[in-house]
């Protein structure tokens, strides 16, 4: 934690007046505003310093503190009972004045964007007592969010992957939450201090999500739908598909091939007399398991296609057939 000169950030001198320092803030914010300086993280951080400064050097109760911490600033912080060897120099006692503030760690920058030694001093009890305007709002704890997401057979086979963008209310990044500006309401939030933005996410999806399945991830619940896929039927982790045979592969037996959703190619032997509808289970072949359940089984049913656009000669010997079966 380094000691921050607010009078060289905003460029005045310690004798500076009110007016001064608000000239000197206003000319400051405006050259290093994010909006005209996008994407440069140096004019980010200088706008931010700028805030803080002006933060306290624009209250008479923040800047009379900040003088009197001076060079001792080390020194303040809770107050310390006589300890051993208690000869540590100067003893001060800012707990009185700060709130009892003295969480300082070593941290260089705080969420808010505000430094830790701010934090320190003029973070959470220090700042005034007679609210300015509006009063500023706590950040509040973001609310679980649900979202719908569809996928698709074989990604609830295999897994996959999803970006979400997430609404998400964020500190106001002109006025840093406080809802004021000076001594006028901000004109980004309108004294509200957050503003509605959005999250970016890439989440994963695992293998094995049957329809309604809940993932949890980084915050965000969703809630998985497995999108109707025309070649399947699902029931919870078992998938169901035809598969079509000609007349003559199910009297005297063939052999068909398919590929199951997650891609793998399955050879499936039909005997020979296999009825329309007759159905094969393949163990394990469904839904892969997950969240405790085992894998589903794929289940083939046979639909037997029927010859068309008969020649004399086919149908003369179907007549046979049927002359020989009645
Ligand atoms: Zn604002």
């Amino acid at each position: 934690m380094d000691f921050k000169d607010y009078y060289k950030t905003l460029g005045v001198a310690k004798t500076a007046t009110e007016k001064d320092i608000k000239s000197a803030y206003r000319k400051l914010a405006r050259e290093n505003h994010p909006d005209v300086n996008s994407g440069d993280k140096g004019a980010e951080k200088r706008f931010q310093e700028i805030n803080e400064a002006y933060e306290v050097l624009s209250d008479a109760d923040n800047r009379k503190k900040y003088d009197q911490l001076g060079s001792q600033w080390r020194n303040a912080g809770p107050r310390r009972g006589p300890g051993p060897g208690g000869g540590a120099g100067v003893e001060f006692d800012f707990s009185d004045l700060f709130g009892g503030g003295g969480m300082g760690g070593g941290g260089q920058e705080s969420a808010g964007g505000f430094s830790s030694f701010f934090e320190r001093f003029f973070g959470g009890g220090g700042r005034p007592q007679q609210p300015r305007g509006p009063q500023p709002q706590q950040p509040q704890p973001e609310q679980p969010t649900s979202v719908d997401v569809e996928v698709t057979l074989a990604e609830a086979y295999s897994g996959t992957t999803r970006q979400l963008e997430i609404a998400s209310p964020q500190v106001c990044p002109q006025c840093r939450g406080a809802g004021v500006i000076g001594n006028g309401i901000c004109p980004v939030c309108r004294g509200a201090g957050r503003q509605q933005g959005t999250r970016r996410l890439e989440v994963r999806i695992p293998a094995g999500v049957t329809q309604g399945s809940k993932v949890k991830a980084q915050g965000v619940t969703m809630v998985i739908n497995v999108k109707p896929d025309p070649d399947y039927e699902i029931k919870g982790r078992d998938v169901i598909r035809k598969t079509s045979v000609d007349l003559y592969g199910a009297v005297l037996g063939s052999e068909v091939s398919f590929r199951t959703p997650s891609g793998k190619e399955v050879a499936l032997k039909v005997p020979a007399e296999s009825q329309n509808g007759r159905s094969f289970r393949l163990s394990g072949q469904g839904l892969p398991a997950a969240a405790g359940k085992p894998a589903g089984d794929l289940y083939v049913k046979l639909e037997v296609t029927l010859p068309t656009k008969l020649t004399p000669r086919e149908k003369e010997l179907f007549e046979e057939l049927s002359r020989l079966r009645g």
